[in-house]
């Protein structure tokens, strides 16, 4: 058996660079964001309890105990969808925030998706200016 044919057991694979694209694995270039899901929010909750009971437990009983702010809720987290380029959705979806609920990237419904994403927060440098910029601050002005 000729050794030097057989190709080495344990042949480099590349690291993969970043995250994968959710719909079909391949390394994802874009992104967005969704609302957690129940379960995920769950989640969240019960680690931030546990880290509560772990600062109560330690707390120092000489002083009055830590007081906590209310739990987070959904509107505090997003979550990141990764995707490839073929799965991507249109760049103006992907600037919006999307329901828990939303299943893309997905074949049935690229390049949009299934849920009625969040309106984009309003914006105050793509507020009108005050007054008209002077005529040599505009783009081909005098
Ligand atoms: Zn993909
Ligand atoms: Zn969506």
């Amino acid at each position: 058996m000729d050794v030097l044919a057989t190709p080495p057991a344990n042949e480099p694979t590349p690291p993969r660079s970043g995250p994968a694209c959710v719909a079909c694995g391949e390394t994802a270039i874009v992104h967005w964001l969704r609302r957690l899901t129940d379960d995920e929010l769950d989640e969240v909750r019960r680690t931030e309890n546990d880290r509560r009971a772990e600062v109560l437990r330690l707390a120092d009983p000489q002083l009055p105990p830590p007081e906590f702010p209310p739990l987070p809720t959904g509107a505090d987290f997003t979550r990141a969808v990764y995707s490839c380029g073929p799965h991507a959705i249109t760049m103006d979806a992907a600037a919006l925030v999307h329901a828990s609920s939303c299943t893309a990237p997905n074949d049935a419904d690229l390049p949009g998706c299934d849920c009625t994403p969040e309106p984009a927060p309003e914006s105050p440098i793509e507020a009108a200016p005050a007054a008209p910029l002077p005529d040599h601050w505009v783009t081909g002005g005098a």
